[in-house]
């Protein structure tokens, strides 16, 4: 298989580290609010290189963290005046749930930033020792980019011009240079208690060091390949492979792979410019979860994509017509169950190319373009009426291989039910807590997604609007 390694700035072809596995980190997400689509985006990419890694007979071992502690955490807790733990604790819940709904397969760890300060004090200990870092007055941490001579190497930057060892004074931090960054953050009022005990005093990790950290510890000094969308290429990669390289010696990743964003009007789908949707909002508009990430898998990751909901309507057509062609093949097996050791040549001919489709840096565009030219096909032939039973049960199978890397192919229907579901017990757990507001807010929620909530002494019943 090939793909495009941002490093490298050209197509290789994967070879693991370590014989037939594959180790892979992702950079998930801030539990600090619902993720939006455009974040998914990002995931629905990681868990389609991973469902085709393991189509491809690799073991796959993929880490995605969990970032429960920094700016917009600490300030959305003090807020809500609840614990960090708490506040977080919601959107972690959330994420999982969405996760669900847009069927992610589970990655095999997904570690708290939370629960691993330790392992990055260790690490920001060895830089220091090393001489990577240093320690400014006010017991902050920096990195200090002018001794790692590869800086740059990823974003394909130019460092000639940053003069290393110009002391610039901020406002809030002392630093070497103006773009050291922070891998520890000394404690400050606006944190509130938010702060752990280190060897340069109390304080927070920064953002890039916990992914070093995180990652290391979980697959290896080294490992295969780590992802994220373009925007993460700079500072944030950038500054996990100076950490890290300056810590190991050793190289980090072989592989950096970026999606592109999913834009709306040509901009880039974020909290900050207000122009998101939750999954939770395209949900109450009666999309399914299965649609959107038809939408979000079917474009080739590495092109920018534009939201719309005529691109979820265009989906909902595309997956009406597959499970036209299903019900087809399964009113064609009847009770047949035996599958045949060969495909119908039309079927065959589709499994080779939606293999070479998929080789070529998951190229999905001419992966579908396959599949729909199988069903095309395996039409005429199902209205000549010379297709067999054990025939189409084969067909089936091949389908069900199929979806073992898309994803979309298999009716969910469990989907809404999956969010209410996981409404209902927020809900729940809201009311034990006495916390009238969020159970309201709950409640408002899962109305605008069609469903009226009822509490009765045998619990809460629910009744579709
Ligand atoms: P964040 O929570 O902002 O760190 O983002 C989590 C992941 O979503 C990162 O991999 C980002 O690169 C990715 N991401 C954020 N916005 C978009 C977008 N509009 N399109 C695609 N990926 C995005
Ligand atoms: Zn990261």
């Amino acid at each position: 298989m090939k793909i495009y390694n941002t490093l490298k700035r050209q197509m290789e072809e994967i070879v693991p580290l370590e014989n037939n596995h594959v180790r892979m980190y992702t950079c998930g997400p801030t539990v600090y609010d619902y993720a939006h689509i455009g974040n998914f985006r990002a995931y629905v990419f990681e868990d389609l290189l991973r469902r085709y890694l393991k189509y491809c007979g690799y073991r796959v071992t993929h880490v995605m963290n969990l970032t429960d502690v920094d700016d917009k955490t600490i300030k959305g807790s003090l807020q809500a005046k609840v614990s960090l733990d708490e506040y977080t604790r919601k959107y972690k819940d959330a994420f999982f749930g969405d996760l669900k709904t847009l069927n992610i397969e589970s990655a095999e760890h997904y570690p708290a930033a939370t629960a691993h300060i330790p392992e990055m004090i260790v690490l920001i200990a060895r830089l220091v020792e090393k001489g990577y870092a240093y320690r400014s007055d006010d017991g902050s941490v920096y990195f200090s980019i002018g001794k790692f001579k590869d800086y740059g190497k990823l974003a394909h930057l130019d460092m000639s011009g940053l003069r290393a060892g110009a002391r610039v004074v901020q406002d809030e931090y002392e630093k070497e240079n103006v773009a050291d960054f922070a891998l520890w953050k000394a404690a400050v009022d606006s944190d509130g208690d938010v702060a752990w005990d280190s060897p340069w005093g109390r304080g927070r990790p920064g953002w890039h060091i916990e992914c070093s950290a995180m990652s290391m510890k979980y697959l290896g000094e080294s490992f295969d390949i780590h992802t994220g969308g373009i925007d993460n290429i700079f500072p944030h990669h950038e500054d996990e492979i100076a950490q890290s390289e300056a810590a190991t010696g050793k190289p980090f990743v072989k592989y950096w792979m970026h999606c592109a964003h999913l834009v709306v009007d040509g901009r880039k789908m974020s909290k900050s410019l207000g122009n998101f949707f939750t999954l939770r909002d395209v949900l109450s508009r009666g999309y399914s979860g299965r649609e959107v990430r038809y939408v979000l898998v079917s474009a080739q990751y590495s092109q920018t994509l534009n939201f719309s909901f005529d691109a979820l309507n265009g989906a909902r057509a595309s997956l009406s017509r597959i499970d036209e062609f299903k019900e087809r093949l399964k009113e064609t097996a009847g009770s047949v169950e035996r599958v045949k050791n060969s495909l119908p040549a039309w079927a065959e001919k589709a499994k080779q190319e939606f293999k070479v489709a998929l080789d070529n840096d998951l190229n999905m565009p001419e992966a579908l373009a396959t599949l729909f030219g199988m069903i095309h096909e395996g039409n005429k032939v199902l209205n000549s009426g010379a297709v067999v039973g054990e025939e189409a049960c084969t067909v089936l199978h091949l389908l069900t291989e199929f979806d073992h890397v898309l994803g979309f192919l298999e009716k969910g229907g469990g989907e809404a039910d999956a969010i209410v579901k996981r409404l209902v017990e927020e809900r729940q757990a809201a009311r034990k807590a006495k916390n009238w507001a969020e159970s309201d807010r709950i409640r408002d929620e899962l109305a605008k997604l069609g469903w009226e909530i009822k509490d009765t002494p045998q619990g809460p019943k629910l009744r579709k609007l």
